[in-house]
């Protein structure tokens, strides 16, 4: 690129100065309601006042900068993503598209633009419920779906969610507040966009540094016991053996027949046991789970029918006995074919190509879009790797992300999307 950048630099060094903070001295861990998250909070609120944003932490731990339209009734456009981590995790995942938002409200006030609309600039906590198992508590609180049950869920010290907040200085009573509009009644909130890295190949196989995501995919998972009989490895003919691990082997190779070749469907058999699990005896029992993902609901449920279907003739051929339980389901959250549209031409006048493609993985605008019509962008990382901290960006990428992001935000019409 021959343009000097005028956003990575910046981006960039912020990115590497937010990943030093964590909850552990080896690597980067951050999860919520730890000292680290105070400091992220802290120091990500500051880059956002120096910005011209006005900066808030709401009831449940979300750090908040807003930049107000110049019209007290205009609409709002809420941008962001999650400050939270794994373990042992990279600086760019969420991160990204906090900083990002920021660096495009820089260059905004410096331009002097007035915009039609205020900006709502979130920094959620808890996406990837690392700490507790209970994942976007941040978003929830926003959208109103916080379920009060998750107050209970307890880290590995045993410490509830409620006691960490409480020791985080926040009340499990203000969270209802955190509810969008907020603390501003009647504010109308006309779209959220997410800037976030892809953590998976796809843009990088196909040599392109951005990309407009269709949907986030939706997930069925199920858990599929088979019960066969166990039995001496060396009296045991191999004719007259009820092995359960060889059916569960054969439903797996089956899952991974069925989901290739599908764009955008993708099955996986995470975690296999056999039981008793001796060298010397036949597998009586076997248990295995299936994930089955895709950006749209028909094909994944098309492909989780076949699956059943194959895992019932799997158990009759080889006379065991299966039993399957449904452990989760969640729709496809698509993403607004308007907001595509603009994020399509935000990669434009890049004058880079970009591609369509779902996400596989959750993200805090599927929460959000309870509330509103949402889009994402995706920008490259290096061999697709994430929740890893070899995860990667180059700055010539973040140059062009956040450039999409600034021409998605000073485009942004509200009133179209309203019409
Ligand atoms: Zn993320």
């Amino acid at each position: 690129m021959s343009v000097t950048p005028i956003f990575s630099d910046r981006v960039m060094a912020r990115l590497d100065e937010l990943g030093r903070i964590s909850d552990v001295a080896e690597h980067l861990t951050r999860t919520t309601y730890t000292p680290a998250h105070k400091q992220a909070n802290n120091l990500v609120g500051g880059w956002m006042r120096e910005a011209g944003l006005h900066v808030h932490q709401d009831g449940i731990g979300n750090l908040i900068g807003r930049l107000p339209a110049v019209d007290n009734g205009a609409p709002w456009l809420m941008l962001g993503s999650h400050l939270d981590t794994v373990r042992n995790a990279g600086k760019y995942d969420g991160m990204l598209g906090v900083i990002a938002a920021i660096a495009c409200v820089e260059e905004i006030r410096k331009q002097g633009l007035s915009l039609p609309f205020g900006i709502e600039l979130v920094g959620f906590t808890n996406e990837e419920g690392t700490r507790f198992g209970t994942a976007m508590t941040g978003s929830r609180a926003i959208a109103g779906t916080f379920e009060p049950a998750m107050l209970a869920a307890k880290d590995r010290d045993g410490i509830s969610y409620e006691q960490a907040m409480r020791e985080f200085g926040l009340d499990p009573a203000d969270i209802a507040s955190c509810k969008w509009p907020a603390d501003i009644a009647g504010r109308k909130l006309a779209a959220f966009m997410e800037l976030h890295i892809e953590q998976g190949p796809v843009l990088e196989a196909n040599n392109l540094a951005l990309g407009v995501v269709t949907a986030i995919s939706g997930a069925r998972r199920y858990r599929v016991e088979f019960k066969g009989l166990a039995g001496h490895a060396g009296t045991v003919p191999m004719g007259s053996r009820r092995d359960a691990l060889l059916a569960a082997a054969e439903a797996a190779l089956y899952i991974e027949r069925r989901c290739t070749g599908t764009p955008t469907l993708v099955g996986t058999v995470g975690q296999m046991e056999a039981l008793p699990g001796a060298v010397n005896v036949i597998p009586g029992l076997a248990r295995f789970s299936i994930d089955i993902r895709a950006g749209v609901d028909a094909v994944r449920d098309l492909a989780a029918d076949d699956v059943l279907a194959e895992v019932q003739a799997i158990a009759k051929r080889r006379n065991v006995e299966a039993t399957v339980t449904p452990l989760y389901n969640s729709a496809a959250t698509p993403c607004d074919p308007r907001l595509m549209d603009a994020v399509e031409a935000a990669i434009k006048a890049q004058n880079v190509p970009g591609m369509h493609l779902p996400s596989g993985a959750g993200h805090d605008a599927m929460t959000i879009a309870d509330l509103c019509p949402v889009g994402m962008i995706f920008m490259r990382c290096t061999r697709g790797i994430s929740h890893n901290p070899l995860e990667a960006v180059l700055p010539q990428d973040v140059e062009l992300a956040t450039a999409a992001l600034y021409h998605f935000i000073t485009h942004f019409d509200p009133a179209a999307l309203a019409a």
